[in-house]
């Protein structure tokens, strides 16, 4: 049987590692401060958003929804940032992406102050990682990396293949998979012979935004699969082909009229893996506790600062 690695159970270790963190800081006048921008009306974000604000207000970090109108421009978004920038009880600023068409999203998130960009997507943060500095890491990949640790997976000499090459997944994944000393190939939507590559991953980390494209061609037997996909299915014959007719997954479709798939067909990956995570309650819970340890330590940097 394979091992399904819960991201549920992960997110609660590392959020009750938070709360003494907290505790600490509160203890010492400086508690932690997320300002999440959400401009426009994007339903997913706006969910994202919702359970960022919940996570804080769960652990007792004060947070703020700052929310923009869809007509916003790259100037009042950035003159909004550099408000948030000047206020030191604020620790953390998240543009939540995407910004609104027609906003230029890389002057946005430059525009945050490196030591407040918790989602750890500033150029200078990003240097930070390919330097293997300290500095806040991208959350979704930071996350699988202490998955794949409180599991005890080994990394260290082990061949891993990335799909995918976004700024926020694929290419600091990459870049973390390879400060553990995995030896990292990075394929996208041009990488001849994808299954073939794919098959040589003893890790095998998945974060393209295509439904259950990864099937058993492409999983060497006994790899670690990370699906980092969510995708909606609101076919009915797509649902019935992907889950091979489950009565279970066909009624919870015909209930809501959509079932969420990652980019690894489920099914194919229990066969096959040795290890998974399973799409949703794998990779997702990750994403906002690592947002929660990044909040902290720059809150801890800025006291640091002050006691300094
Ligand atoms: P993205 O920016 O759209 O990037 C997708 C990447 O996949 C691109 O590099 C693209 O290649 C590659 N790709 C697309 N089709 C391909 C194909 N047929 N063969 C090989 N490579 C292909 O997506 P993202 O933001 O990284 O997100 C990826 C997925 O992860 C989405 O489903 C997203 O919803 C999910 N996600 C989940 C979380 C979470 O917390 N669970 C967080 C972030 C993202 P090119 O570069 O060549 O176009």
């Amino acid at each position: 049987m394979p091992q399904v690695l819960n991201g549920n159970q992960i997110r609660d270790q590392i959020l009750k590692e938070c709360g003494p963190r907290i505790e600490a800081l509160k203890a010492a006048r400086c508690l932690p401060g997320l300002a999440v921008i959400l401009a426009g009306n994007n339903p997913a974000s706006e969910i994202y958003v919702r359970n960022k604000v919940k996570a804080c207000q769960a652990l007792g970090v004060y947070s703020e929804k700052l929310t923009p109108p869809d007509s916003v421009t790259t100037e009042e978004l950035i003159e909004t940032v550099e408000s948030l920038n000047r206020r030191p009880e604020i620790d953390g600023i998240l543009p939540q992406l995407p910004l609104p068409a027609g906003v230029d999203a890389k002057r946005v998130l430059l525009a945050v102050n490196p030591d407040k960009d918790v989602d750890g997507f500033h150029p200078v943060n990003l240097g930070h990682l390919v330097a293997n500095n300290p500095g806040p890491r991208p959350c979704t990949p930071n996350g699988i990396i202490e998955l794949l640790g409180r599991y005890e997976i080994p990394i260290s000499g082990r061949r891993a293949v990335v799909v995918g090459r976004s700024d926020i997944v694929g290419k600091p994944m990459a870049l973390l998979l390879l400060h553990k000393h995995a030896t990292v190939t990075i394929c996208h939507s041009r990488t001849a012979n994808l299954a073939e590559v794919c098959r040589e991953a003893d890790i095998l980390v998945v974060a393209m935004g295509r439904a259950a494209l990864i099937t058993a061609e492409y999983i060497k037997p006994g790899a670690t699969v990370i699906d980092v996909g969510m995708n909606r299915l609101t076919d009915r014959n797509e649902v019935a082909r992907i889950f091979r007719n489950s009565p279970e997954k066909l009624a919870a479709f015909d209930k809501n009229g959509s079932v969420l798939v990652g980019d690894v067909n489920p099914l194919d990956m229990a066969e096959r893996a040795s290890a998974y995570t399973p799409v949703p309650g794998g990779v997702g819970p990750l994403t906002i506790a690592m947002l929660m340890v990044n909040t902290i330590e720059a809150a801890e940097r800025r006291l640091g600062a002050c006691s300094a």
